[in-house]
């Protein structure tokens, strides 16, 4: 392929953003799939535009701090890959080029003190709990703060939940039909760890045997989609050491946790363990891919009737292409009835973005909120926990009486 940049000149990942960038004929068929051009209208704040952004700086041509507002104000929401006729890899381009951009960026005193806060808290669930206890505080004083750390202390819940504690092996009920080990995930197990259980009862449930690492760790994802590749890459190792191998499947409830482990034969790009990841990166579904071509076992034929919408989450369904078998899923929960939402742009959660860009992030989740509301629906379904604090807080703000769930907890509940 003709590259318009050097990929010598970058890195690994060169050949990838070069790759992404050539590949792009500026037809503009992305524009109507992205969020941050819906709101803000510019063309350098769409899919196109950032593309154009890149690669002026990428071939020298534009100063790194010219084009970085906009690369910020992107959600890594990868509405724009499925939307792109010509194929290109944006969510390869972007995080390849802010994790070389990260290497020499300077930042002023805010932004360094919120970003420290996240890549020193988020990953670690004891500090982030902790954290999050001592923001609890906070909140106290939250309008006297700035907007971003102010936007990090509004999306926490008033209380946390009980820990939750599974052990090492969680054997099948009836006949095991699989054997999977679990991604527990960081920032979920602490805000919201009946996720996991849920995910637990309704695998067991279905005669597979759980294995939970108990050394895991988080698996770097958060870090990487934000350019922080060392610290990514440390969290990432750590898991491929942790987990076994001798398993049907990884199984990640996250969507964001499924898409960076998806991406890590990018992340050790050009390593000694690009070849262990990329293997890695194979074994691992979202639990609903994972169930969906297991089939579910029956569940009590007398089920409460339920309206319930399903929001897509991006890196579930952009990132992954997974937007079937949840929908599945759902489906085969007797007396259920299942309902669009208008509105399938990111609710503005995207990792950390609510903490880094909470303006927009407001807009974004207030009409994703909106677009709920208007299917009168009795509850929400999602399977990324990003998603599901930012949609709860939007939902709350406009006083609206819809329950929020991840999908496997309905699920779960179908099956008690
Ligand atoms: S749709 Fe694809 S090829 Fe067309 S402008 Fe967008 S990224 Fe470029
Ligand atoms: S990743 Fe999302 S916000 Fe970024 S350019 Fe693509 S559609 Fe727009």
């Amino acid at each position: 392929m003709q590259h318009t940049i050097n990929p010598e000149a970058h890195g690994p990942r060169g050949a990838a953003m070069a790759d992404a960038v050539s590949a792009c004929v500026h037809c503009g068929f992305c524009l109507s799939a992205c969020p941050t051009y819906s709101v803000l209208g510019e063309e350098m704040d769409s899919p196109r535009g950032r593309i154009y952004l890149m690669k002026s700086v990428l071939e020298g041509d534009l100063a790194a701090t010219d084009a970085q507002p906009y690369i910020d104000r992107c959600l890594g929401c990868m509405g724009c890959e499925p939307a792109c006729p010509s194929g290109v890899a944006y969510g390869d381009l972007l995080t390849s080029y802010r994790a070389l951009q990260e290497e020499t960026r300077q930042r002023p005193l805010i932004d360094s003190v919120t970003r420290r806060m996240i890549v020193e808290t988020l990953p670690y669930p004891k500090r982030f709990r902790a954290a999050a206890k001592l923001g609890r505080l906070g909140k106290l004083m939250q309008a006297a703060l700035p907007d971003q750390l102010g936007a990090m202390l509004g999306l926490l819940p008033d209380q946390l939940p009980a820990p939750v504690h599974l052990p090492a092996k969680i054997p099948a009920k009836g006949q095991r039909r699989a054997r999977v080990a679990l991604l527990t995930g960081c920032v979920q197990t602490v805000l919201a760890p009946q996720i996991n259980q849920a995910t637990v009862d309704v695998l067991t449930a279905n005669g597979v045997e759980v294995v939970i690492p108990q050394n895991q760790g988080c698996c770097g994802s958060i870090m990487s989609h934000i350019g922080e590749t060392q610290r990514a890459q440390r969290l990432a190792a750590h898991n491929l050491q942790a987990f076994p191998t001798d398993v049907d499947a990884i199984i990640t409830n996250a969507a964001g946790c499924g898409s960076g482990m998806h991406e890590y034969g990018l992340l050790f790009k050009g390593t000694a363990q690009e070849a262990a990841a990329t293997h890695f990166a194979q074994q691992v579904q979202d639990v609903t891919v994972f169930l969906a071509a297991l089939g579910l076992r029956a569940m009590p034929a007398t089920q409460p009737a339920r309206r319930v919408a399903y929001h897509d989450a991006c890196h579930l369904a952009h990132a992954q292409g997974v937007t079937d078998p949840p929908r599945a899923l759902l489906n085969s929960i007797p007396n259920l009835t299942l309902v669009e939402l208008d509105n399938d742009l990111c609710c503005g959660s995207a990792g950390t973005y609510n903490l880094e860009q909470p303006e927009i992030a407001a807009e974004l989740g207030q009409r994703k909120a909106q677009s709920i509301i208007e299917t009168n629906a009795d509850m929400v379904v999602m399977g990324n926990i990003g998603c599901f604090t930012q949609v709860e807080t939007h939902l709350a703000r406009l006083q609206a009486d819809v329950s929020v769930l991840h999908t496997i907890e309905l699920l779960a509940r179908a099956y008690q």
